[in-house]
């Protein structure tokens, strides 16, 4: 079977002003494409995102999926590869069953990919992100770049049992291969 680590997209792996979603705000931020090289000799790489900017009609479905190609496109560079992006369009309001903290992509990727849940990692900068993980029987961690810092709070209300708490995807990725 296969071990993954299920990541978030922004704040996680690039930046994120908010909704961010056109090709020339892609930046990656720093330790991210170091981190994922560490990780790839023992992991399969999932991404999995809430966009609700589509739902809420801030970007077309089309814009994430260029989006999505100048991040593929960058990682392959760096002979990084992605086995697959899930997305949620939805906005909160409109209750769907894929939106973060749901197991379903996890769950759809699991049967996808011959994943070991167990043996997986979440990493990402977002209370949702760590539950979702959690949830499903990963592992998680939390990330404190994009809207770590302010969630911070949130986490520690909902009394969320995770991993670990890193300041950076370097560091997420240090912890996960020095902690096996
Ligand atoms: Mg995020
Ligand atoms: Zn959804």
């Amino acid at each position: 079977m296969n071990k993954a680590i299920f990541i978030d997209r922004d704040g996680t792996l690039n930046y994120d002003p908010g909704y961010v979603h056109k090709v020339e705000d892609f930046k990656f931020l720093p330790g991210v494409v170091e981190g994922l090289k560490k990780l790839s000799k023992e992991f399969i790489f999932i991404i999995i995102t809430n966009q609700s900017g589509i739902g809420r009609g801030i970007h077309t479905e089309n814009d994430m999926h260029k989006f999505n190609e100048k991040l593929l496109n960058e990682l392959k560079k760096e002979d990084i590869e992605i086995k697959k992006i899930y997305h949620c369009p939805h906005t909160p309001e409109e209750v769907c069953n894929c939106r973060k903290p749901s197991t379903k992509y996890i769950q759809h990727a699991a049967k996808e990919f011959n994943i070991d849940v167990k043996e997986s990692w979440v990493i990402g900068d977002h209370p949702h992100d760590v539950e979702m993980g959690i949830k499903a029987g990963s592992k998680a961690i939390y990330l404190l770049t994009g809207h770590g810092e302010k969630h911070l709070n949130d986490l520690e209300k909902n009394n969320i049992k995770l991993n670990f708490i890193a300041e950076n995807f370097l560091q997420a990725a240090e912890f996960i291969t020095n902690n096996k």
